[in-house]
Protein backbone atom coordinates (compact mmCIF):
# COMPACT_ATOMS: atom_id res chain seq x y z
CA UNK A 1 0.00 0.00 0.00
CA UNK A 2 1.47 3.46 -0.93
CA UNK A 3 2.13 6.17 1.62
CA UNK A 4 -0.80 7.73 -0.38
CA UNK A 5 -3.64 4.90 0.20
CA UNK A 6 -2.64 4.43 3.72
CA UNK A 7 -3.35 8.28 4.86
CA UNK A 8 -6.79 7.79 2.89
CA UNK A 9 -7.76 5.17 6.24
CA UNK A 10 -6.56 7.20 8.58
CA UNK A 11 -9.36 9.33 10.71
CA UNK A 12 -10.10 12.85 8.90
CA UNK A 13 -10.26 15.64 11.48
CA UNK A 14 -11.37 18.51 10.31
CA UNK A 15 -10.62 22.17 11.72
CA UNK A 16 -12.41 25.10 11.06
CA UNK A 17 -10.79 28.38 11.17
CA UNK A 18 -6.57 29.04 10.87
CA UNK A 19 -6.06 31.33 14.13
CA UNK A 20 -4.27 30.80 17.00
CA UNK A 21 -6.72 27.90 18.16
CA UNK A 22 -7.00 26.43 14.53
CA UNK A 23 -3.53 26.28 14.18
CA UNK A 24 -2.45 25.02 17.50
CA UNK A 25 -4.80 22.07 17.37
CA UNK A 26 -3.30 21.39 13.85
CA UNK A 27 0.00 21.57 15.09
CA UNK A 28 -0.76 19.52 17.79
CA UNK A 29 -2.19 16.44 15.15
CA UNK A 30 1.19 16.83 14.05
CA UNK A 31 2.60 13.43 14.64
CA UNK A 32 -1.03 11.58 15.70
CA UNK A 33 -1.95 8.89 13.26
CA UNK A 34 -4.72 11.24 11.41
CA UNK A 35 -5.57 13.08 8.05
CA UNK A 36 -5.70 16.84 9.29
CA UNK A 37 -7.49 19.48 7.01
CA UNK A 38 -7.53 23.24 8.17
CA UNK A 39 -10.61 25.03 6.84
CA UNK A 40 -9.83 28.91 6.15
CA UNK A 41 -12.36 31.85 4.19
CA UNK A 42 -8.69 33.36 4.51
CA UNK A 43 -5.37 32.40 2.97
CA UNK A 44 -3.60 33.43 6.06
CA UNK A 45 -3.37 33.75 9.89
CA UNK A 46 -3.85 37.03 10.96
CA UNK A 47 -1.74 37.99 14.40
CA UNK A 48 -4.63 39.78 16.08
CA UNK A 49 -2.48 41.48 19.05
CA UNK A 50 -0.94 43.55 16.41
CA UNK A 51 -4.12 44.60 14.80
CA UNK A 52 -3.90 48.26 16.50
CA UNK A 53 -0.33 48.74 15.22
CA UNK A 54 -1.51 48.09 11.73
CA UNK A 55 -4.33 50.92 12.64
CA UNK A 56 -1.85 53.40 13.58
CA UNK A 57 0.48 53.05 10.79
CA UNK A 58 3.11 51.26 12.75
CA UNK A 59 3.02 48.14 10.84
CA UNK A 60 2.08 47.10 7.51
CA UNK A 61 -0.94 44.74 7.35
CA UNK A 62 1.51 41.94 5.92
CA UNK A 63 3.53 41.90 9.25
CA UNK A 64 1.31 40.36 11.28
CA UNK A 65 -0.10 37.78 9.01
CA UNK A 66 1.09 34.25 7.61
CA UNK A 67 -0.11 31.76 5.00
CA UNK A 68 -1.38 28.98 6.15
CA UNK A 69 -0.48 26.76 3.62
CA UNK A 70 2.83 27.47 4.78
CA UNK A 71 1.89 25.27 7.21
CA UNK A 72 1.73 22.03 4.99
CA UNK A 73 5.99 22.19 4.69
CA UNK A 74 6.08 21.41 8.17
CA UNK A 75 3.51 18.63 8.77
CA UNK A 76 2.64 15.93 5.96
CA UNK A 77 -0.52 15.12 7.59
CA UNK A 78 -1.92 18.22 7.30
CA UNK A 79 -3.80 19.65 4.03
CA UNK A 80 -4.84 23.41 4.08
CA UNK A 81 -8.07 24.58 2.34
CA UNK A 82 -9.07 28.23 1.34
CA UNK A 83 -12.97 27.71 1.48
CA UNK A 84 -15.52 29.14 3.59
CA UNK A 85 -18.56 26.95 6.23
CA UNK A 86 -21.60 27.11 5.14
CA UNK A 87 -23.52 24.15 7.13
CA UNK A 88 -22.95 21.11 9.45
CA UNK A 89 -24.15 17.85 9.00
CA UNK A 90 -24.11 16.35 12.39
CA UNK A 91 -25.92 12.96 10.90
CA UNK A 92 -23.97 12.43 8.04
CA UNK A 93 -21.07 14.10 9.38
CA UNK A 94 -20.28 16.41 6.97
CA UNK A 95 -19.18 20.08 6.36
CA UNK A 96 -20.62 22.05 3.16
CA UNK A 97 -18.94 24.62 2.18
CA UNK A 98 -19.50 27.72 0.00
CA UNK A 99 -18.03 25.91 -3.30
CA UNK A 100 -20.96 23.53 -2.91
CA UNK A 101 -18.20 20.79 -1.68
CA UNK A 102 -19.25 18.30 1.22
CA UNK A 103 -16.46 17.10 2.97
CA UNK A 104 -16.71 14.34 5.42
CA UNK A 105 -15.23 14.23 8.69
CA UNK A 106 -14.68 11.83 11.48
CA UNK A 107 -13.63 14.62 14.06
CA UNK A 108 -15.02 18.19 13.41
CA UNK A 109 -13.44 20.94 15.44
CA UNK A 110 -14.83 24.39 15.73
CA UNK A 111 -12.14 27.36 15.99
CA UNK A 112 -14.09 29.67 13.97
CA UNK A 113 -13.06 32.80 16.75
CA UNK A 114 -15.51 35.54 17.48
CA UNK A 115 -16.27 39.16 16.37
CA UNK A 116 -16.50 42.36 18.44
CA UNK A 117 -18.73 42.92 20.98
CA UNK A 118 -20.61 45.76 22.07
CA UNK A 119 -22.54 44.43 25.56
CA UNK A 120 -25.01 46.37 24.89
CA UNK A 121 -23.47 49.91 25.46
CA UNK A 122 -25.58 52.68 23.38
CA UNK A 123 -23.69 53.99 20.55
CA UNK A 124 -20.42 51.91 20.55
CA UNK A 125 -21.33 50.01 17.50
CA UNK A 126 -22.18 53.28 15.58
CA UNK A 127 -19.14 55.91 16.71
CA UNK A 128 -16.27 53.07 16.94
CA UNK A 129 -14.18 51.08 14.72
CA UNK A 130 -13.72 47.48 14.87
CA UNK A 131 -10.74 46.03 14.95
CA UNK A 132 -11.01 42.32 14.78
CA UNK A 133 -9.52 41.96 11.35
CA UNK A 134 -6.66 43.15 9.00
CA UNK A 135 -8.93 44.82 6.58
CA UNK A 136 -10.34 46.77 9.32
CA UNK A 137 -7.09 47.77 10.67
C1 LIG B 1 -6.89 44.03 18.41
C2 LIG B 1 -6.76 42.78 19.25
C3 LIG B 1 -5.75 42.68 20.21
C4 LIG B 1 -5.62 41.54 21.00
N1 LIG B 1 -4.62 41.45 21.93
C5 LIG B 1 -4.45 40.30 22.65
C6 LIG B 1 -3.40 40.17 23.59
O1 LIG B 1 -2.60 41.08 23.78
N2 LIG B 1 -3.30 39.01 24.28
C7 LIG B 1 -4.17 37.98 24.09
O2 LIG B 1 -4.03 36.95 24.74
N3 LIG B 1 -5.17 38.08 23.19
C8 LIG B 1 -5.34 39.21 22.48
N4 LIG B 1 -6.38 39.31 21.59
C9 LIG B 1 -7.32 38.20 21.46
C10 LIG B 1 -6.76 37.09 20.60
O3 LIG B 1 -6.11 37.62 19.46
C11 LIG B 1 -7.94 36.19 20.21
O4 LIG B 1 -8.51 35.69 21.40
C12 LIG B 1 -7.47 35.06 19.34
O5 LIG B 1 -6.89 35.53 18.14
C13 LIG B 1 -8.67 34.18 19.02
O6 LIG B 1 -8.19 33.08 18.28
P1 LIG B 1 -9.18 32.09 17.60
O7 LIG B 1 -8.36 31.05 16.90
O8 LIG B 1 -10.19 31.62 18.60
O9 LIG B 1 -10.01 32.95 16.55
P2 LIG B 1 -9.50 33.81 15.29
O10 LIG B 1 -8.08 34.21 15.41
O11 LIG B 1 -10.54 34.86 15.10
O12 LIG B 1 -9.58 32.77 14.09
C14 LIG B 1 -10.80 32.33 13.57
C15 LIG B 1 -10.55 31.92 12.12
O13 LIG B 1 -11.75 31.31 11.64
C16 LIG B 1 -11.96 31.73 10.32
N5 LIG B 1 -13.40 31.60 10.06
C17 LIG B 1 -14.41 32.21 10.71
N6 LIG B 1 -15.59 31.84 10.22
C18 LIG B 1 -15.30 30.96 9.20
C19 LIG B 1 -16.11 30.24 8.29
N7 LIG B 1 -17.46 30.29 8.31
N8 LIG B 1 -15.50 29.44 7.37
C20 LIG B 1 -14.14 29.37 7.33
N9 LIG B 1 -13.33 30.03 8.18
C21 LIG B 1 -13.91 30.82 9.09
C22 LIG B 1 -11.47 33.17 10.28
O14 LIG B 1 -11.12 33.57 8.97
C23 LIG B 1 -10.26 33.09 11.20
O15 LIG B 1 -9.05 32.86 10.51
C24 LIG B 1 -6.53 40.47 20.80
C25 LIG B 1 -7.54 40.56 19.81
C26 LIG B 1 -7.66 41.70 19.05
C27 LIG B 1 -8.74 41.78 17.99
Amino acid sequence: MSHAEAQVHLPHVVIIGGGFAGVSAARALRRAPVRVTLVDRRIYNTFQPLLYQVATGGLNPGDVTHFLRSLRTQQPNLDVVHEHLMEIDTDARTVRLLDGQEMPYDYLLLANGVTTAYHGTPGAKENSFAVYSRSQA
